[in-house]
């Protein structure tokens, strides 16, 4: 694989650094390949068989199924019940999963809670659980290969004091914050608040004095279209680049609103995904 370039670009007047994870591959790019980067580099006897669950547009999910394909290994993925649309049509990353091999099942909603909780203890020596959003503490290996590219990288930008990521689970954001300690690394909780994200990180690990989360002065539900994320998306891509539309729109308004330093931004990729996200955009081309 190519190393990842940075890319300049202006946004209100501020000039940003850009690390191009999205390039890495159409389907297995961003912080899912940094997160699965240790799976990746496994020898496929390993495993037979890959297990994960959560959302049916997810980015990991088809991160994971990218990588399966790859390995020769079986991809079982755990959801709750299809819509009937989504049965019927299936669109967007769910699609793409689908015809990279993915073996989709699902459970029904009232099941479904301890159906995941049961996996983990059911499992042999040739299968491995990846908890939703690939949450694993495995990702740290990957976050330091990114770390390594970015310092090499940006001795030519000393001016840059901090980099920033976008959270869902916060395992990026985390790892990446202990991988650069001599930088500040940003981050935003796109699903719940802050406190939440907080919590979903100390699973992981203690947080590093480094790791600032900024909270979004307006509350956002995850995976709803708001008017202002749509249109710092359509800014960002003017500017040069395409951005995913679930995570990136809060972490940029919220840098511009709350910081004023030089900093580094690493996509975390989605941008596949843009595609059912879109769809429900098309509403405020009309008003
Ligand atoms: C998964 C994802 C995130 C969140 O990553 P976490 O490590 O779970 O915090 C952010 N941005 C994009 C585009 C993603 O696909």
């Amino acid at each position: 694989m190519q190393i990842p370039p940075l890319s300049q670009i202006f946004l209100d007047e501020r000039e940003f650094l850009v690390k191009r994870d999205d390039l890495i591959d159409p389907y297995l790019a961003g912080n899912k390949y940094r997160k699965l980067y240790t799976l990746l580099q496994t020898p496929n006897e390993k495993y037979t068989t890959i297990i994960s669950y959560g959302g049916t547009q997810s980015n990991a999910m088809l991160a994971i199924a990218a990588m399966c394909r790859q390995k020769a290994w079986q991809f079982i993925y755990y959801t709750k019940e299809l819509s009937r649309t989504q049965r019927e049509n299936p669109s967007g990353n769910y699609e793409n999963a689908l015809k990279l091999g993915m073996d989709h099942r699902e459970i029904s909603n009232e099941l479904y809670r301890d159906f995941i909780a049961s996996l983990s203890v059911t499992l042999d020596e040739k299968t491995f659980l990846i908890d939703q959003g690939g949450a694993v503490v495995q990702a740290k290996n990957g976050l330091e290969v990114l770390a390594d590219e970015l310092r090499e990288q940006l001795q030519e930008f000393p001016q840059v004091q901090a980099l920033a990521t976008p959270s869902g689970t916060g395992t990026t954001a985390l790892f990446l914050a202990y991988a650069m300690p001599e930088y500040k690394v940003y981050t935003t909780p796109c699903i719940g608040d802050a406190a939440y994200l907080q919590e979903q990180m100390q699973a992981l690990d203690a947080l590093p004095d480094n790791l600032i989360i900024l909270e979004p002065k307006k509350k956002y539900r995850f995976a709803k279209p708001y008017l202002e994320f749509y249109e710092i998306y359509k800014k960002l891509l003017g500017s040069g680049i395409e951005f995913d539309l679930l995570y990136a729109p809060s972490m940029w308004l919220t840098l511009l609103e709350q910081t004023h330093e030089k900093i580094l931004y690493i996509h975390s990729g989605g941008v596949s995904g843009n595609i059912s996200m879109l769809d429900r955009y098309r509403k405020f081309d009309k008003e």
